[in-house]
C-alpha cells in the first residue's frame, strides 16, 4: 500500500522533528526533500551549473557533510527558485512518495505541487522569533540553520518565488508550534494520520 504524509512549512518550524517522529511511529520511509535542494546548492557553490547539478544528482550528493551549513542553506533557496531545477527533482520525489509501505515527505511544496493527492497534509508554522531561538534550531536537527536574518531571507525567497512558492495547500491542517511543544505537535499529527489510516 502507498500512503503519503506531506509535511510542509518554513525553515526551523519543527517539521523535520515531527516528520522523523511520525515516520518512526508508523514505520514509514522519510524523505527530507530540503536535502535535494541543499545538494544542488552545494554543487553550485562548487562552481557547477545548478540545473545540470539537479539533472545529474546522485545519492552520494545527499551524503555530503556540508549540507547543513548556513551557506548551503542559502544556496539551496537560491537554486530552488529555478524552474528547471525543481522540474529535475519531481520524479524522484513522487516515486519516493508512492513507494509501498508509506512515506513521510517534508519540504515546502509537497502538499501543493509534488503530492497534491497526499493522504495527509500538514503545514507546520511558528513565529519567526521562535524559529530563530536556539531551542528550535536544535529541534530541527539540522545543526545551525543560520541567523534570524538568514532564516528570514530564505523564507522570504521561498514564499515569494513564482515556482512552487511556500504556502499551505487548501486542505492542509495547520500546526503552529509557537506555543505548542514538539511532543504535542507530534501527538496531533499521529492522531490525524491514525484517523486517516482507520478510515
Ligand atoms: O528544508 P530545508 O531547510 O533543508 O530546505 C532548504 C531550502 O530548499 C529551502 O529554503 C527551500 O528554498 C528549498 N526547498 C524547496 N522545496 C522543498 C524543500 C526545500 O524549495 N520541497
Amino acid at each position: 500500500m502507498s500512503f503519503t504524509i506531506a509535511i510542509d512549512g518554513p525553515a526551523a518550524a519543527g517539521k523535520g522533528t515531527i516528520s522523523r517522529a511520525v515516520s518512526e511511529h508508523f514505520n514509514f520511509a522519510h524523505l527530507d526533500t530540503g536535502l535535494l535542494y541543499r545538494a544542488v546548492g552545494a554543487r553550485m557553490l562548487g562552481g557547477e551549473d545548478p540545473t545540470r547539478a539537479a539533472e545529474t544528482l546522485e545519492i552520494t550528493d545527499l551524503e555530503r557533510d556540508d549540507l547543513r551549513s548556513p551557506e548551503v542553506a542559502q544556496a539551496a533557496s537560491k537554486v530552488a527558485v529555478i524552474a528547471a531545477v525543481r522540474a529535475a527533482l519531481v520524479d524522484f520525489q513522487r516515486a519516493f512518495a508512492r513507494r509501498s509501505g508509506g512515506a513521510v515527505m517534508d519540504g515546502r511544496d509537497i502538499g501543493t505541487v509534488i503530492c497534491p493527492e497526499a493522504e495527509v497534509k500538514i503545514f507546520v508554522t511558528a513565529s519567526a522569533e521562535v524559529r530563530a531561538t536556539r531551542r528550535f534550531l536544535e529541534l530541527t536537527g539540522k545543526g545551525s540553520v543560520g541567523t534570524l536574518d538568514e532564516v528570514r531571507a530564505r523564507d522570504e525567497r521561498d514564499m515569494t518565488r513564482v515556482e512552487a512558492p511556500l504556502k499551505p495547500a487548501d486542505d492542509a491542517v495547520l500546526i503552529d508550534t509557537t506555543t505548542l511543544g514538539v511532543d504535542e505537535a507530534v501527538a496531533q499529527v499521529l492522531a490525524l494520520v491514525q484517523a486517516r489510516l482507520d478510515g
